[in-house]
């Protein structure tokens, strides 16, 4: 196949996953989005499969085994389980990279080195740059699997000497990487290689291991953008064009999700990275005055009957207790009843960005009827009653109220400043970052205990009645 059918191929591959991406930013056309961006990589894929000299065997294996395993996989995971995915496909992501860049130096090497081909410091740098971000996001994805799968705890792990050693793998790194590019065949090159492979690996176990949970939205979207760069760096190494353009895209587009991320949780990226939050102890265990009061569905009843004006709040509870369904009949038997029906949407509710919306949507919940944080709270005052479904870290107000707090500064829904609150959870566990939560202990707030599937239906029952 000639290079310009190539070319053209893969530019309209590119403009594909461009108009995907783009797509994919509102509800409506997310899922067309999905479409044509998996139809610009199909073009890519069959285009790169038509260039000669391919060795097949090996292709047809790798083509049959990731596609029997991601179908499978993508069909039985649990819409909970989707964060974790996420952070597996990155991390798989990131490990191909290496694989490519590695495979590209064994072929230079066993050909008698990279020194006599041309820009081979570039390349000697960009498959050393490939192969430590590939294992970096490789292992740092796999240690946020384990922390959000709960195989590790959630919270930050603080290991002795922790920064030290991450600062002397940085800095191993970048000499490797550096010494590998100025002399590529010399005799420990290979050595040096794997050093580079061994030290990313190294620094994605240090670097993840101590963040908190609360942090690992952020984390994700970034290893995310982390396995992009990767991709674009193996790109330049074996020179093919659509592997460049989609990593940067990936790169980008992980990076902007983490900025946003970071401003949702009022946290910049230095300090997520580096702070330690939601390490075990530390303002988990205060103390908070008055007590937790307990309610029962058919009080709630007789007030959410009375109410003119009802927003619901759901978090990661909603999520588990699959109560998508059962609250978006309880909406609809309220708005039946006279009253207005919202759902107040935080940006990191649940554990991945959009959790809820994908929930409610999947519910057929009206797309009007989500708010989001920063429209809802200035009317939060005149709301009757809110309801808070399994959220807890979203709706904590001492992120506004106490300084001292690890949240404190994080934007949450002033579920506080409604009239009425009902919060709907199993028991008196903390939320994700394992803070305690004042809203629970306030004189306008009773609680429904329960999961949250059961207490909506047997409201939904209440209103049947
Ligand atoms: P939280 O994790 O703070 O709280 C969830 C609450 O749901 C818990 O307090 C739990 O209490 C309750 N719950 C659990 N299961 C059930 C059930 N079956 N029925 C009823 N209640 C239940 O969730 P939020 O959504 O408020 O906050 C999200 C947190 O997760 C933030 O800290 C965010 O930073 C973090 N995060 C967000 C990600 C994102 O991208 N959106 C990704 C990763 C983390 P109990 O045990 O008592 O039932």
């Amino acid at each position: 196949m000639s290079a310009v059918f190539l070319n053209i191929a893969y530019i309209a591959a590119a403009v594909l996953f461009i108009f995907g991406i783009k797509m994919l930013g509102s509800a409506s056309t997310a899922r067309k989005g999905n479409m044509i961006s998996a139809i610009g990589m199909l073009l890519a894929v069959v285009v790169t499969l038509m260039k000669s000299g391919m060795d097949f065997q090996w292709v047809w294996i790798g083509l049959g085994l990731g596609t029997v395993i991601g179908v499978v996989w993508a069909r039985v995971v649990k819409m909970t389980g989707m964060p974790e995915l996420v952070a597996l496909f990155n991390g798989f992501g990131g490990l191909a990279s290496v694989f490519v860049a590695w495979a590209e130096y064994q072929k230079y090497f066993s050909e008698g080195g990279i020194g006599g081909i041309e820009n081979a410091t570039f390349i000697a740098v960009v498959i050393a740059v490939a192969t430590w971000i590939g294992a970096l996001t490789f292992s740092g994805s796999l240690i946020a699997w384990a922390k959000l799968s709960g195989k590790l705890g959630g919270s930050a792990t603080i290991l002795p000497k922790q920064r030290l050693i991450a600062l002397v793998l940085l800095i191993l790194s970048v000499g490797s990487v550096a010494f590998f590019g100025w002399a590529p065949d010399s005799p420990v090159a290979y050595g040096v290689f794997l050093g580079v492979l061994v030290a990313g690996i190294g620094l994605g176990i240090f670097g993840v291991l101590p963040i908190g949970g609360g942090d690992m939205p952020v984390v994700i979207s970034l290893l995310n953008s982390l396995s992009g760069l990767a991709a674009s760096a193996a790109g330049f190494a074996i020179q093919n064009n659509v592997l460049i353009v989609a990593g940067c895209l990936v790169g980008c587009s992980g990076l902007i999700l983490t900025l946003i991320m970071c401003k949702a949780m009022n946290r910049n990226l230095a300090n997520v990275l580096f702070s330690g939050f939601g390490s075990a102890g530390g303002a988990a265990d205060t103390e908070v005055e008055g007590e937790m009061k307990a309610a029962t569905t058919s009080d709630a009843y007789y007030v959410l009957e009375a109410a003119q004006t009802v927003v619901i709040i759901p978090g990661y509870g909603m999520a588990v207790a699959q109560a998508q369904h059962a609250v978006k009949e309880l909406g609809d038997l309220l708005e039946e009843n006279g009253a207005e029906v919202f759902y107040a949407i935080h940006p990191v509710a649940g554990r991945m960005p959009g959790h809820m919306n994908v929930l409610l949507a999947e519910a057929d919940v009206p797309y009007e009827q989500l708010v989001e944080m920063d429209a809802i709270n200035p009317r939060m005052p005149s709301v009757d009653v809110a309801i808070v479904i399994g959220a807890n870290d979203v709706v904590n107000p001492a992120a506004s109220e106490d300084q001292s707090s690890p949240i404190y500064g994080m934007p949450i829904i002033k579920a506080n400043e409604a009239r009425t609150v009902y919060a709907l959870k199993r028991g008196k566990g903390a939320g994700f970052s394992g803070l305690v939560n004042k809203l629970y202990f306030l004189e306008k707030t009773r609680m429904l205990y329960g999961d949250a599937k059961e207490t909506v239906t047997a409201l939904v029952s209440e209103f049947k009645k």
